[in-house]
């Protein structure tokens, strides 16, 4: 039983079959029973994390899923095929998805419902961007982010859920959130959560997380673990994260 917070890598699109089995056979060796670890990787190399992490405890999952079952949707994968081969967990609501791919907040929640659906674990992204920030709306925009989920989706959907908040500036910018923002703002979803009558539910700081800022953040009340970019590409590194997270 893991007991350590929850370190879900993001690869984004990088990595290669070489890269990735060097990158995984040094997380299977080295991460230990109690963490608590994940990556999502692009969707042709899941096998590959399957057959690499199999007899590990590591999780291993998407970084995107369509919001459909099935049909005439070209180049899409939906959550029922990541799941037939055992796929855990699946991110959605990414910035670069939400930026770079119009996704709104009711595809997010449409796609967080299809994930949990599915049998498997929606890591749901919120975050506001810089803009927003500077005109002091992080709070409207991540509670409107999560409200649509929250209202869109099951009780046992919302029962699965694990939250990343991810301020958009922080993502890839080598400039984490300070430690009083990410209290202030995990301390909201956290209340937002339990109005909505879910508790226990993992919230993730995601955005610039690295072995020298991990400890301190993880230590942040209502961190329940970290979805990292970057670092995850470095197996050092995120198995650095990953001792950071043990409590
Ligand atoms: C991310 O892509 O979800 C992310 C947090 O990236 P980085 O750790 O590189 O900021």
């Amino acid at each position: 039983m893991a007991t350590a917070k929850y370190i879900v890598g993001n690869w984004k699109l990088h990595g290669n079959a070489q890269e990735n089995a060097a990158r995984l056979a040094a997380l299977k060796e080295r991460c230990r029973p109690d963490d608590a670890l994940a990556v999502c990787v692009p969707f042709p190399y899941l096998a590959q994390a399957q057959q690499a992490l199999q007899g590990s405890t590591i999780g291993w999952g998407a970084q995107n899923v369509s919001e459909h079952a099935k049909g005439a949707f070209t180049g899409e994968v939906s959550a029922a095929m990541l799941a037939d081969f055992g796929c855990g967990c699946a991110i959605v609501g990414h910035s670069e998805r939400r930026s770079l791919y119009g996704e709104d907040d009711a595809t997010v929640a449409r796609k967080a419902q299809a994930v949990a659906e599915a049998g498997m674990t929606p890591i749901v992204c919120v975050g506001e961007t810089l803009a927003e920030r500077e005109r002091g709306e992080t709070a409207q925009v991540v509670t409107r982010q999560l409200a649509a989920v929250l209202a869109h989706v099951s009780a046992e959907t919302k029962r699965r859920l694990v939250i990343a908040y991810e301020p958009v500036w922080a993502i890839g910018s080598g400039r984490a959130a300070s430690e009083e923002d990410v209290h202030e703002v995990h301390a909201m979803l956290r209340g937002q959560l339990e109005q909505a009558g879910v508790t226990g539910t993992r919230l993730l700081y995601g955005g610039s997380v690295k072995a020298s800022n991990a400890g301190a953040l993880l230590n942040i009340a209502d961190v329940d673990g970290a979805l990292v970019g970057g670092a995850s590409l470095d197996a050092e590194e995120f198995l650095a994260i990953a001792q950071a997270a043990r409590v």
